[in-house]
């Protein structure tokens, strides 16, 4: 069954931008038919809030949302990635890696623009492997998960389908490339220092338990989309459609961020806005 979901991190309130992608995401799935689902992100401890994902909702129900209970929080969830990742560990994929931010842009050469997650990692802790006492994070071995699937030359066979449009006006089959993911992402993180799973791992595991055949979300995370490709193939895990939306601006052009208040669907509720004057705002019927 065609089935869609709508994955916020609940560390702020929802802007236009957020309600845009759910609204998209939950039009479709009501177009055929099929099931929205929303799920929590709530990995990164220190920022994620109850009362967040209490706003969260209220927002989504009052724009006219509707999902089944119970919903999945990715809290909830650490035994499952835990079995991911030692599938992954036992194929020689991840390597432990202390390193801090500050030592990774110590050790890069060049200022660099940085891939999907940032700096692209220098390989540090690959070349020489860290106390295993010291608090670590597991990083990808990207050349070796590369070779695992068949090397450089089969990997293009590995694609997925862009239903809409990628930045670079990218659309349908997005086979992956190998120079691309080692030069570009580099060996990701893919389970915290702080022991928790990290973005990567979680969504493309939580994609194919909840069977999400269709992934509505800002173009923003085009670029993480080869990763999530390649990680489904390592984890045998089915790969669904994706559909990489515009991104909402503000009146200057840039992207809405949590902090911009009159973005706030909370705050345009209380000014007195009705969820169709919300759709219309960011252009849907
Ligand atoms: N949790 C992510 C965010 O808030 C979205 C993840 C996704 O849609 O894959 O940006």
């Amino acid at each position: 069954m065609h089935t869609e979901r709508f994955a916020p991190s609940p560390n702020g309130r929802l802007h236009l931008g957020h309600a845009f992608s759910a609204m998209l995401s939950h039009d479709a799935a009501r177009a055929a038919r099929g099931r929205f689902l929303l799920r929590i992100e709530d990995l990164d401890r220190a920022r994620a809030r109850p009362e967040f994902e209490q706003a969260i909702g209220d927002d989504l129900a009052w724009l006219g949302l509707a999902w089944p209970s119970p919903i999945l929080r990715q809290s909830e969830r650490a035994d499952t990635y835990a079995a991911a990742l030692a599938t992954l560990r036992s194929r020689g994929l991840l390597y432990p890696c202390a390193c801090t931010r500050k030592d990774i842009l110590a050790a890069l050469d060049a200022p660099q623009e940085g891939g999907p997650d940032g700096p692209v990692y220098p390989g540090t802790c690959r070349r020489h492997p860290p106390d295993p006492a010291a608090p670590h994070a597991l990083r990808l071995d990207m050349a070796a998960a590369i070779e695992a699937l068949g090397g450089a030359q089969a990997l293009p066979r590995l694609a997925f389908t862009e239903l809409e449009e990628g930045p670079q006006g990218e659309r349908g089959a997005q086979p992956l490339r190998a120079d691309w993911l080692e030069t570009s992402c580099g060996d990701v993180v893919l389970a915290r220092k702080d022991g928790a799973a990290a973005y990567h791992l979680a969504v493309v595991v939580d994609d194919a338990f909840q069977g999400v055949t269709h992934v509505t979300r800002g173009r923003d995370l085009f670029p993480a989309t080869p990763i999530h490709r390649l990680l489904q193939a390592l984890l045998d895990l089915p790969t669904p459609l994706y559909r990489h939306h515009r991104l909402i601006r503000d009146a200057a052009g840039r992207r809405l961020a949590k902090r911009d208040r009159d973005a706030g669907i909370h705050e345009l509720r209380e000014a007195g806005l009705t969820p169709l004057e919300i759709r219309a705002r960011v252009g849907l019927p």
